[in-house]
């Protein structure tokens, strides 16, 4: 019998409605035969809920009692979506993290998982009761409750998929997919079919958030495909998976933009060692998290540095900066908010060359100016003002055939 792991996010159980549509689906992949391990997500707001009743009583709120409060959240979803089965007609039981196996460390609202030994589940299964988990929790080996991080339920489902040598693992969300860019920028946006671990992780990193990156990153690592689909349709949505060589016919997988960046530039800083080093440990001391970092070829012993940070942080990044910028030798610091970060995402890109040229050609052509650039194998971005950045994807969208998919081979243009 096929084993099936499908995970429900927050808004697809946000209401009773909802948790029994949810239900009804579970029941019907029951019907046709499968084994059903189902895991959710607290119902759509609930986790905020709590954190802002936990710092409503307390300005710091104990980070294990915030995972005892927060856990809560994924039990009752899983404990009501096992009573709808139920009503329906099926069996179901509702299981927290910790019956479901999952260890973890002790690293509290942020644990990794260590382990996963579903026994419970399997003999469950075996009794042809359909499981439905609490995602987002673990317990640490002396029986704490942790949680995962947010969006953790994700990670959870993974786990289990892997742990349990599922068949199938689905990801029932509120989009239809991964985009080749978010469709309410670009109309002719197209449902990818498939995409690799690499080129999503890629895309998260890059603003297009549909899957929590750890789950992405453990998915990977343990070899755990997995498909995100609509839970209001039934259509298909798209596969992640470990790439395969047709996978670099396509250049350019998927766009995506990060708004609210700012940018940040100390002209003349001493070219010596240990400088970066400074500037970049006083800031991440901050907690600031900083993105792009591109330093100028030096001229008569000094350099220019410039980087890119959220833009809520500016001021933060500022106030740490101007005291120290004498010592740096900087002579000016210069930051500019309102810059977005528009990436381009593909592993066909290790193979295919010319693709940044195309890429800055289609801005120069309508003006948009680049401020920055950074690249990996499989990623070119941009940082551009944010009011072009709408502009800027619809306009790379259709150069490189996307909505399309056009294979490279079929394109129009010829690669420089
Ligand atoms: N309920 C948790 C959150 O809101 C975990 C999840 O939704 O996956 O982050
Ligand atoms: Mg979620």
């Amino acid at each position: 019998m096929r084993l099936i792991v499908q995970k429900y996010g927050g808004t697809s159980v946000g209401t009773p409605d909802r948790i029994c549509h949810v239900a009804q689906r579970i029941l019907e992949t029951h019907r046709q035969g499968c084994r059903v391990v189902a895991i959710v997500s607290a119902m759509a707001g609930v986790t905020d809920e709590f954190l802002r009743l936990a710092h409503a009583v307390s300005p710091q709120p104990t980070k294990r009692e915030l995972d005892n409060l927060l856990a809560t959240g994924e039990q009752g979803a899983a404990a009501l979506t096992a009573m709808a089965v139920n009503a329906l007609g099926g069996t179901a039981i509702s299981m927290t993290g910790p019956q479901a196996g999952i260890l973890t460390d002790h690293n509290h609202t942020r644990a990794r998982i260590s382990n996963v030994s579903p026994k419970q589940i399997n003999d469950l299964l075996a009794d042809d009761y359909i499981v439905i988990v609490a995602g987002f929790q673990g317990q640490t080996p002396e029986g704490e409750t942790t949680t995962l991080g947010r969006g953790g339920s994700d990670l959870t489902a993974i786990a289990l998929a892997g742990a349990l040598n599922a068949d199938v693992c689905q990801i029932f969300t509120d989009v239809d997919g991964v985009f080749t860019c978010d469709p309410r920028i670009v109309k002719e946006a197209e449902k990818l079919d498939e995409v690799a671990y690499d080129e999503l992780l890629e895309m998260a990193g890059s603003g297009a958030k549909v899957m929590q990156s750890r789950a992405v990153e453990f998915a990977k690592k343990f070899g755990v495909e997995f498909e995100v689909r609509s839970s209001f349709k039934p259509d298909a949505g798209t596969v992640t998976r470990e790439e395969t060589p047709s996978m670099e016919d396509i250049v350019v997988r998927g766009i995506s933009i990060d708004r609210h960046q700012a940018k940040l530039s100390i002209a003349g800083v001493h070219d010596k060692p240990g400088i970066a080093a400074r500037i970049f440990s006083d800031i991440g001391a901050a907690h600031i998290i900083v993105d792009m970092i591109v330093q100028n070829a030096s001229i008569d012993g000094t350099t220019d540095i410039s980087f890119t940070i959220h833009e809520d942080e500016l001021e933060n990044a500022r106030t740490i900066l101007m005291p120290v910028l004498g010592q740096l030798g900087g002579k000016r610091l210069n930051t500019a908010s309102g810059v977005a970060k528009l990436s381009i995402v593909g592993i066909g890109m290790r193979s295919h060359s010319g693709v940044a040229a195309r890429m800055f050609e289609c801005l120069g052509r309508a003006g948009i100016n680049i401020q920055m650039v950074s690249t990996s194998e499989i990623k070119i971005a941009v940082i551009i003002d944010e009011n072009e950045a709408e502009r800027a994807a619809r306009l790379i969208h259709s150069e490189f055939g996307l909505g399309r998919l056009l294979p490279v081979a079929a394109a129009t243009h010829s690669l420089a």
